[in-house]
């Protein structure tokens, strides 16, 4: 699908697969969330610009890069948290924003109820981090509010994506690119992903 990059890697499928599996208990899919983050992270931060950098070595001087923007992680309460702070090891320099979301059961519509960004976003790199995406409807709202506060250049990390999520996606920001670690088959009828891994939320936090 155009936009989207699947992550094929094999540890990612490897990872994934755990926690798909129901038997994985939060502790056990904290951490290996967390694994996965990273190493999504790195497939997405691949088109990020760098420039030139001299340093001196302490032998000679080197031709070296550095990151042309500054990032904003931007997780998606409360699921986005679990792969937050991995991601923060990768860009320990990233500034952090939050966008909480609930899923209103009867409509499954985005209700806003959080959200504390940096007020212009021009400049920076920004990551949306939400491990699901499924009706697109929690993406598109919270992209509504980082381009509110005139986010350029946005992408977006999925754990798992559904083809209903994506095409609501792309639809309405054709230009963010997505990454996820596998496209799933479909909505159920309460708008969670088949065969997907549950409640990520309830998953991590047990609750
Ligand atoms: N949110 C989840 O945590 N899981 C789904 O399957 C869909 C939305």
């Amino acid at each position: 699908m155009k936009g989207v990059t699947v992550i094929t890697h094999p540890l990612v499928r490897h990872n994934l697969t755990r926690l798909r599996d129901e038997r994985t208990g939060p502790q056990e899919f904290r951490r290996v969330l967390s694994e996965v983050a990273v190493l999504m992270l790195y497939e997405a931060t691949r088109s990020f610009n760098v420039r030139q950098r001299k340093v001196r070595t302490p032998l000679a001087r080197a031709d070296g890069f550095q990151l042309e923007r500054e990032v904003v992680l931007v997780p998606v309460l409360r699921a986005g948290l679990g792969m937050l702070d991995a991601i923060l090891q990768l860009l320990p320099h990233a500034r952090v924003g939050f966008i909480g979301l609930k899923r209103e059961e009867s409509t499954l519509r985005a209700v806003f109820y959080h959200k504390s960004l940096p007020k212009d976003l021009s400049r920076f790199e920004v990551i949306l981090i939400d491990p699901m995406l499924a009706t697109g409807g929690s993406a598109v709202a919270a992209l509504d509010l980082l381009s509110e506060a005139k986010a350029r250049r946005v992408c977006l990390v999925n754990l798992v994506a559904a083809p209903e999520g994506i095409r609501c996606v792309r639809a309405r920001y054709p230009g963010v690119p997505i990454f996820t670690a596998a496209i799933d088959r479909r909505l159920n009828d309460k708008g969670y992903i088949l065969p997907g891994l549950g409640d990520a939320g309830d998953r991590l936090f047990g609750v």
